[in-house]
């Protein structure tokens, strides 16, 4: 999943990303507005945090021109205490949530992962399609009741696999979603991530979980068995 910090206070947004990083998202960051709303525009984010008071325009005004253009991402915002106008006007510009600073980061993150969650049409915090079943607060993945050892990336594209099963999803897409930096974008690494899975996942070769469709990428082959609304 990828995560967008628009906060232009530098001790703040490195405090975020780096928090952010170690619970498993890519990460990228804007230290003002108009950043803050060409990477929305631009690239593929799964939700943002924006500051609402930058130094070039307001955050509002970044979420606005991101709705205006389409982009449904969920949005959390961050306000100074006491600027409660601040906060109406991000939520009627199309936040969906917000946290008063200071705050903490791990408040930050059980906000982040609701927004996800419903965002991918989920109220729980586990996913399962068939025998496999995820756990997205303690990042845990077993088939049938076994628990899997995977590493942060297998972990990550099955994540993105899982909540979004049934759908072929294309290399560049997978990448996208799972590397911040375009320089450790490389498809060869998918392609081993990819087989280290099935492997994982389907030792005895019964399940085929993830199915290659030639010249489109990948898609999970089980359907989600735990959706609610
Ligand atoms: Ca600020």
């Amino acid at each position: 999943m990828r995560v967008l910090v628009v906060e232009d206070e530098e001790t703040l947004r490195e405090q975020l990303a780096e928090r952010l990083r170690a619970a498993g998202y890519a990460v990228d960051c804007a230290a003002n507005g108009q950043d803050g709303e060409h990477i929305g525009l631009e690239y593929p984010i799964d939700a943002a945090i924006v500051d609402l008071g930058l130094p070039d325009k307001s955050g509002s005004s970044v979420i606005a021109a991101w709705r205006a253009g389409q982009k449904a991402f969920p949005v959390l915002i961050l306000t100074a205490r006491g600027r409660w106008e601040d906060k109406v006007a991000g939520l009627e510009i199309g936040a969906d949530d917000y946290l008063v600073k200071p705050f903490h980061s791990e408040e930050l993150l059980a906000r982040l992962r609701a927004l996800l969650r419903r965002a991918a049409g989920f109220s729980q915090s586990r996913i399962e399609c068939g025998p496999l079943l995820l756990e997205l607060g303690a990042k845990r993945v077993s088939v049938g009741g076994r628990e899997l050892e995977l590493t942060a990336l297998e972990y990550k594209v099955l994540e993105y696999l899982m909540l979004h099963a049934g759908n072929v999803l294309s290399k560049s897409d997978l990448t996208e979603h799972i590397y911040e930096d375009d320089s450790e974008r490389d498809s060869n690494v998918l392609e081993v991530i990819i087989g280290r899975l099935r492997r994982k996942l389907d030792p005895d070769r019964e399940l085929n979980p993830i199915e290659t469709i030639r010249g489109r990428g990948y898609r999970l082959r089980l359907a989600r068995t735990s959706e609610e609304g």
